[in-house]
């Protein structure tokens, strides 16, 4: 039916107070299924090993996490004694999920630390190891990665940039951290076309989002034929969301899901959680998606329509043409 994978003890991965990326985030997503009933469905996982992480990221980064003494890596993200095995549980939460998945059933991984920006060599934007790609190099299988976190992940997108068994499609803001995901930026070499970016102007929304499904996503998934679909499940493009200006509701953000669930090959579809800081409307969207794959309904709260802005349609424009050099859009 659908695999929650969680873990208790990454309720315990702290920047400081008052930071975005808080305990709290799990605590909510907690309380939620709790409430709903699901919290008994969720199973565990474990560390991933240095062997797995040493497949995408170097040495170098790998010690540097290792090492973290209570000094931030960066200004937003922190790196203290128990960074280093708490980031490699979050990252054996999403392996658990794509496991599950990769044996029948869809999953859910409640990841935290989040992943996407953390690149080959670089650990960025409170993200230390890049959760779905360990999950999606060590599936073995062909891959799409459908990205619909509001920032552009920067990480994801470098460490498959030349291979083409790793599709990688990311929608996201333009201009906000961490400033990469031009619409030019296509992969090189093998990898060539199978990097698809779709930046959005700030206040894009529902009917961005819908299009870009319509036009874009889903007939490059289509024609992409994956072995298995991973979601990086960001919810900060939600209109209650602080971090982003995207305006997208609960109710296109589960449609997008929906949508994403019904062309994964025979089921094999796994969402990894990146961002999202609004504690309701995220608990809101993911307990929406398991509620879904049970055959459940579920009831959104947030659900405001907004304008979207007048050049939306232009850069959607823009991302649609420079794609069909590469896909039959
Ligand atoms: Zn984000």
């Amino acid at each position: 039916m659908v695999v929650v994978v969680f873990h208790n003890d990454l309720i315990a991965h702290n920047h400081w107070e008052g930071h975005p990326e808080s305990p709290m985030r799990l605590q909510a997503l907690q309380r939620k299924l709790e409430k709903e009933g699901l919290l008994d469905i969720h199973v565990t996982a474990k560390e991933v090993g240095e062997e797995a992480l040493l497949r995408i990221h170097s040495r170098r980064m790998i010690d540097k996490v290792k090492g973290g003494k209570g000094i931030p890596l960066d200004p937003d993200t922190m790196l203290r004694e128990e960074t280093f095995s708490l980031a490699c549980l979050s990252a054996g939460v999403a392996m658990e999920a794509v496991r599950r998945t990769m044996e029948g059933e869809p999953a859910i991984a409640l990841t935290r630390p989040p992943g996407h920006h953390a690149g080959p060599d670089y650990s960025s934007g409170f993200c230390y190891f890049n959760n779905i790609a360990l999950a999606a190099d060590a599936a073995g299988v062909r891959v799409a990665i459908v990205d619909i976190d509001a920032h552009h992940g920067n990480g994801t997108q470098d460490i498959f940039y030349e291979r083409d068994d790793v599709l990688y499609i990311s929608l996201h803001e333009e201009g906000i951290f961490p400033g990469t995901g031009r619409v030019e930026e296509t992969g090189s070499g093998k990898g060539e076309g199978y990097n698809v970016n779709i930046p959005l102007p700030h206040g894009a929304g529902n009917r961005s989002f819908t299009e870009a499904m319509d036009r874009i996503i889903e007939p490059i998934v289509k024609q992409y034929r994956p072995e298995l679909l991973l979601v990086s499940l960001g919810v900060d493009a939600h209109y209650a969301d602080r971090y982003s200006t995207l305006r997208v509701n609960s109710s296109v953000y589960l449609e997008m899901c929906r949508r994403l669930i019904a062309i994964a090959p025979e089921g094999r579809i796994t969402f990894v959680l990146e961002g999202g800081y609004h504690l309701r409307a995220t608990a809101e969207v993911v307990h929406g998606i398991i509620a879904h794959l049970r055959g459940e309904e579920s009831r959104s709260e947030y659900v405001d329509e907004s304008e979207e802005p007048p050049q939306a349609a232009r850069y959607l424009q823009r991302a649609y043409e420079l794609h069909s050099q590469h896909w039959d859009l």
